[in-house]
């Protein structure tokens, strides 16, 4: 059976688990998840609405749009003209069903109108239903995070490596130049590049700016793209032109042996959480705990954070299948900091780090 069928088959069977009549898919990645399409972001509606009965699916297309969705045989195509109310088109197809779910990420003004066309409607998030679903990875998927998860790889190896040149240039730069590296590996899509040095290396999301780096500082790379559909994200932090001071040093080989073991902990079975614990007891015996202002990992597939989130309070198992961050960090305000970041996946045989590039504190001269 084709993959896409497949998975339209889990998710009726999961929708009548939950009590979903109709699942409505507009913005987001379970629509092409589930159809190979990818609705725009513009104001008009697309729209997929699949009823947990038997009934046909149909994809709900601006006519303009439509001649961009590839023929199959798992749903109708309804493309709706210019002067039609789309809305009214979804709730027509909806019909007398009125448990519904819809994309996280769809646009308030279709929910509202949505909502007033089907006034005696329930509604709820489309994740309720796909999350779980979507977090366990296929062959197919894993093999596709893996060639993503090489290629940024091969770019982290060029950073080690002193191929990117770093002293007396601005974040910015680097941060594009990171970027069309990705792309020259093979990444359709550039997501992020995160430059933080110095000072900004201690701020997590920090924006690549105009700060030019300075020799002796720690620089936090963080960058990631899209290959085939699915995300690449990595981190390395590298040290500039000297040997770092001890204090540096020793925050570093914590923030290291903190994240091999998290990894080690990524074992089917283990909860989130434990995971997660596993990376901040250690950082937090080494007196740096309130340094680590954030989670420990996110789930990544068509989007670059999704289910499972490797967080304390968040006591699910890990399942064959999860793919996730490993991503501790230790943030110095005002001063300097380090995250180190490979992409796993919990499997039978353990966790398989996708991520290989070298995690030891290299000095970069360039
Ligand atoms: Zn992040
Ligand atoms: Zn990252
Ligand atoms: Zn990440």
């Amino acid at each position: 059976m084709n993959p896409l069928r497949e998975r339209i088959d889990r998710v009726r069977s999961r929708m009548v688990d939950v009590g979903v009549d109709a699942l409505l898919l507009s913005l987001g990645a379970d629509l092409p998840w589930l159809t190979g399409y990818e609705a725009m972001p513009l104001e008009r509606l697309t729209m997929f609405v699949l009823p947990a009965d038997g009934d046909t699916p149909t994809l709900v297309v601006p006519r303009l749009e439509a001649p961009r969705v590839a023929e199959r045989s798992d749903f109708v195509v309804r493309p709706w003209g210019e002067t039609e109310d789309p809305v009214a088109v979804v709730a027509g197809l909806v019909g007398s069903r009125r448990r519904l779910a819809i994309s996280d990420r769809a646009w308030a003004t279709f929910l509202i109108g949505l909502q007033s066309a089907v006034p005696d409607a329930s509604w709820r998030r489309a994740s309720d239903v796909t999350s779980p679903l979507r977090a366990v990875k296929d062959v197919d998927e894993i093999k596709a995070l893996r060639a993503a998860a090489q290629a940024a790889d091969r770019v982290a190896a060029q950073l080690l490596g002193g191929e990117i040149p770093l002293i007396g240039r601005r974040e910015a730069e680097v941060s594009a130049d990171l970027g069309r590296r990705l792309r020259a590996e093979g990444h359709d899509k550039v997501n992020f590049a995160i430059v933080g040095s110095g000072p900004n290396a201690a701020s997590p999301h920090h924006e690549p700016g105009d700060r030019v780096i300075q020799v002796g500082e720690s620089v936090v790379c963080d960058f990631g793209g899209t290959m085939d559909g699915y995300c690449s994200d990595i981190t390395r932090t590298v040290f500039t032109g000297s040997e770092p001071s001890a204090e540096f040093r020793d925050l570093y080989d914590v923030l290291q042996r903190a994240q091999s073991l998290s990894v080690a902990a990524a074992t089917v079975g283990t909860s989130c959480e434990d995971v997660d614990a596993a990376a901040r007891v250690v950082i937090t015996d080494a007196g740096y705990g309130d340094l680590f202002i954030h989670r420990t990992g996110h789930g990544i597939g068509l989007e670059e954070h999704e289910d499972p989130y490797l967080v304390s309070g968040n006591a699910a198992p890990l399942v064959a299948g999860h793919a996730f961050s490993i991503e501790p960090g230790i943030y110095v305000a005002g001063r300097h900091g380090a995250r180190i970041e490979d992409i796993v996946v919990a499997t039978e045989s353990g966790p398989d780090a996708l991520n290989t590039a070298n995690h030891d504190l290299h000095v970069i001269d360039a």
